[in-house]
């Protein structure tokens, strides 16, 4: 057994090592780090709410009015009246009778898994489901079957083959790290006719995506309702913190009755569910940081087709530049920060052996000379053959 001091040496050695920039500013297009104001492509604060002013205020003024933490779990005195007003406001905003909240997306996926299957359940996964859904899986000591990415005709012949009953399946509805929408309507007929549930983990499509930022339901033209099961993060879009499930009134009960991520865990603060509610308003009020947003991926796409880059199948503000080694994409991603941009190389474990890539990703607080400006250091880049 290597010694953990031999396991970093040898996690170095691969170029595999992560590492944490410390910043010394908010969020936002441009960030400071050690003393570098960098023009950044990695967050996933894709309408830039993170440091919005009356998103900011909000915080600031649910702090005072409600305090600075919960103080308990949301079943023993911590669910306050923001909290209530919140999940009500997000059930009306994507169209399901109830939501409740949760901590953290990852505390969502794992709750409401683990609530639905026990270890006598089967459960089916997309390949590139993010670790959330995969660690979720885990945790059940279900049967896990993973299918090919997005391939629903394997998907099918293997939900024929079930012999268990109650499947459920799992999916990321916006892939994270390839920026890719799953078939959601063709998962949605799949559920149906084979008696499964649906599980669309929309952490990537809420308040981006559909005209009115519903997310990829709205997109695909799918309607929301059982069998299907949203999960939604606030981190991302919504610029602050926490996550969410939606669906029809029952499934909300049994949640609140047996999800151990929900129920032995301190609610979120009350101030967070109050800045929450006022980037809801902004997803609503503000069609324009969509459209913007999307104007800024086109322009980026198409100029770097034409400095000869390949593209992945990707529509959304996750753009991934496929590189394959871990050391190309560190190298591609180190002569970008020597440019004063920081978009973060993505290795494995997160993505698959041979897929190392740079992951772009857009908001709306970025304007067109930026996106210029990035398409024209990445020009100086050697693009693939
Ligand atoms: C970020 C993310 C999560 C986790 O959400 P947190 O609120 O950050 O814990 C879950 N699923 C996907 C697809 C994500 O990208």
């Amino acid at each position: 057994m290597k010694t953990l001091h031999e396991q970093l040496l040898r996690r170095r050695a691969e170029n595999l090592y992560r590492e944490r920039l410390v910043l010394d500013s908010p969020q936002g297009a441009e960030v400071v780090v050690d003393g570098q104001r960098l023009l950044a492509f990695c967050s996933n604060d894709y309408l830039g709410l993170a440091g919005d002013a009356r998103v900011v205020s909000a915080l600031a003024e649910g702090a005072r009015r409600w305090g600075a933490g919960s103080g308990a779990s949301h079943l023993v005195s911590g669910h306050l009246r923001p909290h209530h007003a919140l999940e009500e406001e997000l059930a009306a905003f994507v169209g399901t009778e109830r939501a409740l909240l949760f901590s953290t997306g990852y505390m969502a996926n794992l709750g409401v898994v683990a609530a639905l299957a026990d270890r006598h359940g089967v459960l089916y996964e997309d390949k590139l489901n993010h670790a959330s859904l995969i660690d979720a899986a885990r945790l059940t000591r279900a049967r896990v079957i993973r299918y090919p990415h997005a391939d629903v005709v394997q998907l099918e012949t293997m939900l024929a083959d079930a012999s268990r009953p109650a499947p459920l399946i799992l999916t990321d509805a916006v892939f994270s790290m390839d920026g890719d929408l799953a078939p959601l309507g063709s998962l949605m007929k799949l559920a149906t006719r084979h008696g499964a549930r649906l599980l669309a983990d929309d952490a990537h499509g809420l308040g981006v995506l559909g005209e009115n930022g519903r997310g990829s339901f709205e997109q695909g033209g799918v309607p929301l309702a059982p069998p299907a099961i949203l999960m939604g993060t606030l981190g991302k879009a919504f610029g602050t913190f926490g996550a969410f499930v939606a669906g029809e009134a029952d499934l909300i009960e049994t949640l609140i009755q047996r999800a151990r991520t929900y129920i032995y865990t301190t609610a979120l603060p009350p101030a967070v569910a109050e800045a929450t509610r006022t980037s809801l308003k902004i997803v609503q009020e503000e069609p324009w940081r969509r459209t913007h947003l999307h104007a800024l991926v086109a322009r980026f796409r198409h100029g770097a087709r034409a400095s000869g880059f390949s593209l992945a199948e990707s529509t959304t503000p996750i753009q991934p530049l496929i590189l394959g080694s871990a050391d190309a994409a560190l190298a591609a991603s180190r002569r970008l920060r020597d440019a004063g941009i920081l978009v973060p190389a993505i290795r494995p474990p997160t993505v698959p052996e041979g897929s190392a890539r740079l992951r772009i990703t857009f908001s709306a607080a970025h304007t067109e000379a930026q996106v210029d400006r990035l398409l024209e250091t990445l020009a100086t880049l050697k693009p693939q053959p």
